[in-house]
């Protein structure tokens, strides 16, 4: 799994997603990040077609959205999905948000779609550290990547360190706080000692702490410096610094607290 990946969501279906998954390839991502909930996978799928980068290159990600969770209706959502993509298989298959009881019977149906060969990879978004414990008790394949909030401002490193000691791999949605990163002293200083912006600043801390990460933009220079991260490294210093930010402040929805 590419550690660096475009994210799509808020990209417009149409000429807008295309464009970016086009940018996104000629700067070297090899995987983008879409979902059902985005109404964007045709787009995805027509830059990727299209992009003149064989499709198993590319890492493929979507999520089954929570009104399709249960068995029969995650298998006939990722017949869309995959429809709408215009491939025949993903690369990985995510449940999009821990749905109570309904995740045990999704997750059943990954485990389906795996064993079928038509996704390379299952896991799971949004589970804390109760919703994988509860999951690990029925697992017949263990999930392979969690995808949570992840930024300065929330790290959550006991469920880090929980995916780290049973194998799965962590990935950070919003990695930029969505935008709000740039306000941040701390980054600000970071950027002018390292002569990096500040996306390429917490995208690296995101990378020397093992957690993949998937920047959203629509811009071409901007998804091109996002990229740019290879090139330089955090001392162990300032790495802790960042991790010193944390606030358990989130862009996004609680997982035990969402309404949609
Ligand atoms: P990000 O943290 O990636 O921030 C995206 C915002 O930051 C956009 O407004 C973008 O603007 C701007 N931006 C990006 N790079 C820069 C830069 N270098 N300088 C200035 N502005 C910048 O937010 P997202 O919420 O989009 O998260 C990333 C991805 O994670 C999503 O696209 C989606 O794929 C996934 N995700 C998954 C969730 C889940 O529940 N599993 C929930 C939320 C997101 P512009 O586009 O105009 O350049």
């Amino acid at each position: 799994m590419p550690y660096l990946g475009l994210g799509v969501y808020l990209s417009k279906e149409g000429s807008e997603v295309i464009n970016a998954c086009r940018y996104a390839i000629e700067a070297g991502y090899r995987h983008i990040d879409t979902a059902s909930l985005y109404d964007n996978e045709k787009g995805v799928g027509i830059a990727i077609k299209e992009c003149g980068v064989p499709r198993k290159e590319i890492f493929i990600t979507s999520k089954v959205w929570n009104s399709d969770q249960g068995f029969d209706s995650t298998l006939k959502a990722f017949d869309d999905t995959i429809k709408k993509l215009d491939t025949d298989y993903l690369d990985l298959y995510l449940i999009h948000w821990p749905v109570k009881d309904k995740y045990k019977e999704t997750w059943r149906a990954l485990e389906t779609l795996y064993k079928d060969g038509r996704v390379k990879a299952i896991g799971v978004s949004n589970f804390l550290l109760h919703h994988l414990e509860d999951l690990l008790t029925s697992v017949e394949i263990k999930p392979m990547v969690n995808q949570v909030e992840f930024h300065p401002y929330v790290i959550q490193q006991q469920l880090l360190d929980f995916c780290a000691s049973h194998q799965i791999q962590s990935e950070a949605w919003s990695p930029l706080m969505q935008g709000k990163i740039f306000n941040v002293r701390r980054i600000k200083e970071l950027a002018l000692k390292y002569n990096k912006t500040e996306a390429q600043i917490v995208l690296r801390w995101d990378l020397q702490k093992g957690v993949i990460t998937i920047p959203k933009s629509v811009r071409r220079e901007i998804i091109l410096s996002n990229a740019q991260l290879f090139d330089f490294e955090l001392s162990t210093e300032d790495v802790k610094s960042i991790d010193s930010l944390n606030k358990n402040l989130r862009v996004g929805a609680h997982p035990d607290h969402f309404n949609f």
